[in-house]
């Protein structure tokens, strides 16, 4: 597969005010964990962007570069330009994103007739959300916080584009290769300690399998009872893998999508896909030829509306343990690693233990 788009140059955010190029406007196009996302205008084309505004500090700079970087990919919001001004007393960066006019995807589904969207469809979006997170993979980006309030579609119309956006929890990730340049050789690092981003990867895998499972039926897959309000046992059955299909609303959806369901959403990350197997798989791959089935999401979508916030903040719990849960992976392999630097230095540190006891 080769799909590559550039990567960008490296962040260099505006110093002079943001207001000598946009005009500022108080309508809210959404909240978030940060702070406002609000609308603004270009003055010089009359345009309509979308701004974020964070408090400046090295959370914030990373989230910002690494988005800047990744936005060359027409499947991720793309950054226009970036300001650091003083608000009050502040140091901020100001985010100036291409605006979102279309909303947030599952209400976008919510909206259609019942039955008027079909699994083709869901395909079609399931492989838009796929090459966001095949760019991202591929330039050793691991988004980590992949789910539907975070895809948004470009305008309202039929022509609307669904994009990937906040990078607030996005890590990149040690590969293997990247330290690898003529000057740099660390010959000395184990493979366990390049290894471990394998984890961090998955879990945006683990994300799209949630997603194209609600996308084919309106409902998540880790609830007790569909309807019901989640458990606490949740993360339990997240962990043990038990969800199932049921009927009505799988009965017609094709094999296929169930067994690439099955395969992304593994209890071992290990075991899970990476995106270039999902990319390959038929479902994906011959996305345009998948039956047109209609599907029950709409209705049930409309029908447990008032559930959403429920389904959204799960979703943001098990995102927020899983990257806990495997940034101690991640560190674990580090301190258990071979790695011979790390050797010698246990082996000093004991060599030095030994003479003292000696003395
Ligand atoms: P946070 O990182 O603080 O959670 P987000 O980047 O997720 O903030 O944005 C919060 C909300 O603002 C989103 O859920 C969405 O509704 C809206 N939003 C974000 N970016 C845009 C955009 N480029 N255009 C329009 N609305 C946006």
């Amino acid at each position: 597969m080769n799909i590559t788009f550039p990567v960008r140059e490296p962040l260099v955010p505006k110093k002079h005010a943001i207001s000598d190029d946009y005009t500022l406007s108080s309508h809210v196009l959404g909240l978030g964990i940060n702070g406002k996302v609000l609308a603004c205008v270009h003055k010089a084309t009359g345009k309509k962007y979308a701004l974020k505004i964070l408090r400046d500090n090295p959370k914030s700079r990373r989230e910002v570069d690494i988005h800047w970087r990744a936005s060359a990919c027409p499947h991720i919001v793309n950054i226009h330009a970036v300001y650091e001004n003083m608000q009050g007393t502040n140091r901020c960066l100001l985010i100036v994103m291409e605006c979102m006019e279309g909303g947030e995807l599952f209400q976008r589904i919510q909206d259609r007739p019942n039955g008027a969207f079909t699994e083709r469809e869901a395909a079609e979006v399931v492989h838009s959300i796929c090459m966001a997170v095949y760019h991202l993979h591929s330039v050793n980006i691991a988004h980590r916080d992949l789910k539907p309030e975070n895809l948004l579609y470009t305008t309202k119309g039929e022509d609307g584009v669904l994009k990937l956006t906040d990078f607030g929890f996005a890590k990149e990730i040690l590969a293997r290769d990247s330290l690898q340049t003529p000057c740099y050789t660390p010959y000395y690092v184990a493979p366990e300690v390049l290894g471990p981003e394998k984890y961090d990867r998955s879990c945006d895998i683990w994300s799209l399998g949630v997603i194209m499972y609600i996308l084919l039926c309106g409902f998540p897959p880790f609830y007790s009872n569909h309807g019901l309000a989640i458990s606490p046992g949740m993360k339990k059955r997240i962990r043990a893998g038990e969800y199932d299909f049921p009927n009505p609303e799988w009965r017609n959806v094709s094999k296929e999508a169930k067994e690439l369901i099955r395969d992304m959403l593994k209890t071992n990350p290990q075991h899970r896909p990476t995106i270039e197997d999902v990319m390959r798989h038929k479902w994906i791959a011959k996305y345009a030829e998948v039956p047109q089935t209609p599907l029950c999401t709409a209705q049930v979508l409309k029908e447990e509306e008032d559930q959403w916030p429920e389904v959204q903040d799960e979703m943001t719990r098990s995102l927020a343990t899983m990257r806990v849960d495997y940034d101690q992976i991640n560190l674990k392999s580090i301190a258990n690693s071979d790695n011979s630097l790390l050797a010698k230095r246990r082996n000093r540190a004991n060599a030095a233990a030994a003479e003292q006891a000696a003395a």
